[in-house]
């Protein structure tokens, strides 16, 4: 079977993983500092906090920005349920934004439209949660410029796009997680993800106390900054609980592992491409739309996305390649049509744009490792099912 994504482990992180099983450190020791120091470089970030899922980056990362009950959250619904349960952990509501049927991220003048209403109707969000789907950026000048009118805050989920850049209006490219036009980046580093640390995420951010409070609230909501303490003690073992926080540390073999896979980072989004290429030029001719790369922008391809041109191919399709041994996957079914989702009272067709694009969406295999021979494979294997 060809999965539709898979993890690149080599000897080197296996080496990595292993000195620290020998070390002194299995947590809290020098590796996540580390990793946090590499991730901080290579996106331009000032602050990195490790953490051990993208889950738990987004979670703290609604507190640290002060997300809580009454507060509203909004998000894309063409997106991991993850991105909106953060809100709900903090008590806060949560909405969507329809998407934009040719990248598939949230759509600008719908978000315009819906920060209108919110205005008059006075429930603006606190916080908005852009998702770079598949590894494309979203539009983040014009959402960071309609923060500051309508004064939210904004958390990157940039699960899909460690290693994604746009151009900012005509300067040099603009890397995800720089957080030039956000408060928060949140990159995930499951095994599917780019690069992986097993389970594991990071929250990069250019603001100290945002940054402190991520720390806070990773460790259970105790700091051992004497700056950050109410009492002030002259005791060395001292440390104050000054939050209600969490057990959401990185351990310190994941972070090993990170560094080396973030040293092959840049290799692995070439591959990427490369296989778009490929893929490209082998379904072009096809009766099928393939992914759309907004001018400026460079994706991360952690998802090459082809939709058909009416709901019927999808379930047929999916079916064909998966007894071919393709494992092709949908992402997403959009959030608000989850049962968990509808109690609250949302419903099919609130946000018909991502519940068509789902209709019609399928992921074909996408990563580094992927031969040339089971590319072709993909590309013939689709045409075939296409008949
Ligand atoms: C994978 C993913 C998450 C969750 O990441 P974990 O590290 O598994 O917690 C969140 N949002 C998006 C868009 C994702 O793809």
């Amino acid at each position: 079977m060809i999965p539709y994504a898979k993890q690149n482990i080599t000897e080197d992180d296996i080496e990595a993983a292993v000195d620290v099983l020998k070390s002194d450190w299995l947590t809290q020791g020098p590796s996540v500092q580390k990793f946090e120091q590499r991730v901080s470089d290579y996106v331009g970030a000032k602050y990195s906090t490790a953490v051990n899922s993208a889950t738990s980056a987004l979670h703290i990362s609604c507190l640290a920005l002060g997300v809580q009950k009454g507060d509203w959250v909004w998000t894309s619904p063409n997106t991991f349920v993850a991105s909106a349960n953060c809100a709900i952990y903090c008590g806060a509501n949560i909405d969507f934004i329809d998407i934009n049927l040719k990248t598939f991220n949230i759509d600008i003048q719908s978000l315009v439209k819906k920060l209108e209403y919110a205005k008059k109707n006075k429930i603006l969000p606190k916080v908005i949660i852009p998702v770079h789907f598949s590894g494309q950026p979203c539009d983040m000048s014009k959402i960071h410029e309609l923060s500051k009118i309508y004064k939210f805050k904004i958390i990157e989920d940039a699960s899909h796009a460690i290693g994604a850049k746009y151009n900012d209006i005509g300067k040099k490219f603009c890397k995800i997680g720089s957080c030039k036009h956000s408060d928060i980046t949140v990159f995930s580093f499951h095994p599917v993800k780019i690069i992986t640390t097993a389970e594991g995420g990071i929250a990069t951010t250019n603001n100290k106390e945002i940054n402190n409070k991520l720390k806070i609230f990773r460790t259970n909501g105790v700091t051992r900054d004497k700056k950050l303490m109410v009492n002030k003690s002259k005791e060395k073992w001292y440390y104050e609980q000054v939050e209600l926080g969490y057990n959401y540390r990185m351990n310190d073999l994941q972070a090993a592992i990170g560094c080396k896979q973030i040293e092959r980072l840049d290799k692995y989004v070439s591959a990427r491409h490369k296989i778009a290429d490929t893929y490209k030029e082998g379904l072009n001719k096809l009766d099928i739309n393939l992914p759309y790369q907004e001018r400026g922008n460079f994706s991360s391809f952690h998802l090459y996305v082809i939709t058909f041109k009416n709901e019927s191919s999808q379930k047929i399709i999916y079916n064909k390649l998966q007894k071919l041994g393709i494992g092709v996957n949908v992402h997403y079914i959009p959030v608000h049509t989850q049962p968990y989702y509808k109690k609250m009272g949302f419903r099919f067709g609130d946000f018909p744009k991502s519940e068509n694009y789902y209709k019609r969406a399928l992921s074909l295999p996408m990563y580094p490792t992927l031969s040339k021979n089971e590319q072709d494979y993909v590309i013939d294997c689709v045409a075939k099912s296409l008949k």
